[in-house]
């Protein structure tokens, strides 16, 4: 049975729900102490109420304060949490990512702050998306393959970077930037993402022969793509093939050109709005819950 994705939040439903910096506090408020909580001063179950000239609530028996943004990258920017929420917001709903340019542009900061910005969502993306093993001998057939991004350095000189992509169908996909792709490299990769027991479909591709020979009884299925070979059986690349073409045109089109100690960064957001794509209504919130309670990594 088919079941329809619900769709993301318009701006304009992100504008009339968040009309002031004043809504947002709230929220952020509500996300992190809900409408009643246990003052950690008076030890009473306590309403708290907003503190003026402040980013602060106050206990409504000892007046105890808490600050909402304390803890998160909201803290520490004279950024509005208006603009903060609307790039959070550009970065749920884009396919493409979010060049830091456009923020620059759009709210009015330096290309600095912007950038920061950006990284640091970035960042809380790839926490909430976490590292959850996928496959297994129960779950969907794997597929496996390398993609290249990035392109030529300010030189003129080749600066291709490897990323290994897993995807499991109809689930989640694990994308890895690494320093080359030998077999070695590979099966570590593999190993640390893949549950025992998958079933795993790569192309002829020499550093994949390993993965059906490394005790974790991983089934192997070669496609022979140079031979025209594009499925066999049920066994295909096409999940993993379909995430290649957003991140080719994320990275290609929207970044121009990333750095390898940035791009595993630029890797956890594609990975989390992919992984998102059936519930793009809960990405907002769910970034939003993330910030006060991870460590971004
Ligand atoms: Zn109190």
């Amino acid at each position: 049975m088919e079941t329809k994705t619900p769709k993301g939040p318009t701006l304009r439903q992100l504008q009339a729900r968040f009309p002031t910096e004043e809504s947002c506090l709230e929220h952020l408020k509500m996300v992190r102490y809900g409408a009643k909580h246990t003052c950690a001063k008076c030890d009473r179950e306590a309403k708290y109420y907003r503190v003026k000239a402040r980013r602060s609530y106050e206990c409504e028996h000892c007046g105890y304060q808490v600050y909402p943004t304390a803890g998160t990258p909201f803290e520490k920017t004279r950024t509005s949490l208006r603009d903060w929420f609307y790039v959070m917001f550009l970065f749920t709903s884009t396919r493409n990512g979010v060049a830091a340019k456009r923020v620059q542009r759009e709210i009015g900061v330096t290309y600095k702050t912007a950038w920061r910005m950006c990284k640091l969502i970035r960042q809380y993306m790839g926490y909430v998306d976490g590292d959850d093993m996928i496959g297994g001998a129960d779950g969907q057939p794997v597929q496996i393959d390398h993609a290249f991004v990035g392109g030529v350095d300010k030189q003129g000189h080749d600066d291709k970077k490897v990323v290994l992509g897993m995807v499991e169908e109809g689930g989640n996909v694990v994308a890895r930037h690494l320093p080359n792709r030998r077999g070695g490299i590979v099966a570590k990769t593999v190993a640390a993402n893949l549950k025992p027991g998958s079933r795993i479909t790569s192309d002829a591709e020499h550093s994949f022969g390993v993965l059906g020979y490394m005790g974790r009884g991983y089934q192997h299925t070669i496609l022979n793509n140079d031979a025209g070979q594009w499925s066999r059986g049920t066994a295909n690349n096409n999940s993993i093939e379909g995430f290649w073409g957003m991140l080719k045109r994320g990275i290609n089109g929207t970044y121009i050109s990333v750095s390898p100690q940035h791009l595993q960064t630029y890797l956890n957001e594609f990975e989390f709005r992919y992984n998102m794509r059936r519930h793009p209504h809960m990405m907002f919130d769910l970034l939003l819950l993330s910030f006060p309670r991870s460590q971004a990594r």
